[in-house]
């Protein structure tokens, strides 16, 4: 069993033990593994494994649209980056999840939700059997980190949207999880406030001038952010009932 593995069982492990005892998930730091023995095949499609084997019919591929925000100077946030955080996940999610905007530690590591509220959103999507390195595919509105962890704005937002959609056109994903108001107002061009966006089920379609290039609707829910629940804890509920919700959708 790999390190990563150990971590995914691990997370599961707690994540049950939370909600046998308090209902909703805990705040702690994610543990640390060490590699063991690899047991060849054993892992369910790590995230390196994954990310090579999508393609569209045009020939886009995870790897091209990283490659391309890596180099990406079309808005002013790359100038402050050090690293973009293009996404990470599975080839073939079930579940697209869109946050708002790499923070300080994705923006070292160019990787998106590995801080804090990334750790939280891990084991809330475990809560619902979801995880990025099998069934899930994380990113971001925005694939650099605005300063000071701001709000993006609007141009940047639009900026870098074609990334979202190319993400998404590859990914094909059964659903899409929006994580906070800036990505659920992003994807639904609203400018509601979460609290009346969040639990319910939209239908989202790529935003292409050619009616004809949209394609399926693909539904989509939102919930809190990761971060809002850090800081207001009584938030966890409702978001718990929002993931319960997707997780009936992806039973049926
Ligand atoms: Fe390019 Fe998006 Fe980064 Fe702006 S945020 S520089 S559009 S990758």
């Amino acid at each position: 069993m790999n390190a990563e593995d150990k971590l995914r069982l691990a997370v599961l492990l707690d994540t049950a033990g939370d909600f046998l005892r308090d209902g909703h998930w805990r705040d702690r730091d994610a543990p640390v593994f060490a590699d063991g023995a690899d047991i060849e095949g054993a892992a369910i499609g790590s995230t390196n494994d994954t990310i090579d084997t999508a393609s569209t019919a045009n020939g886009d591929t995870l790897e091209a649209i990283a490659a391309a925000v890596r180099s990406c100077t079309a808005c002013g946030l790359c100038a402050m980056r050090i690293l973009a955080a293009p996404g990470e996940g599975a080839a073939h999610p079930r579940v697209l999840v869109i946050g708002e905007a790499p923070g300080s530690e994705e923006d070292e590591k160019g990787r998106p939700f590995i801080g804090p509220a990334g750790q939280l959103l891990d084991r809330m999507l475990a809560s619902i059997a979801l995880s990025r390195s099998t069934n899930c595919f994380i990113t971001n509105t925005v694939k650099c980190r605005p300063p000071g962890n701001r709000t993006p704005l609007p141009a940047e937002t639009a900026a870098c949207a074609p990334f979202l959609a190319r993400q998404i056109r590859l990914l094909q994903p059964a659903f899409i999880l929006c994580m906070g108001r800036v990505a659920a107002q992003t994807m639904l061009h609203t400018s509601e406030g979460i609290g009346h966006i969040r639990g319910r089920f939209f239908d989202y379609r790529a935003d292409t001038a050619d009616a004809a290039d949209r394609g399926e609707p693909i539904p989509l829910i939102a919930t809190y952010h990761p971060s809002a629940l850090l800081r207001e804890p009584n938030l966890k509920r409702p978001a718990w009932e929002d993931l319960k919700k997707l997780l009936e959708r992806l039973q049926t």
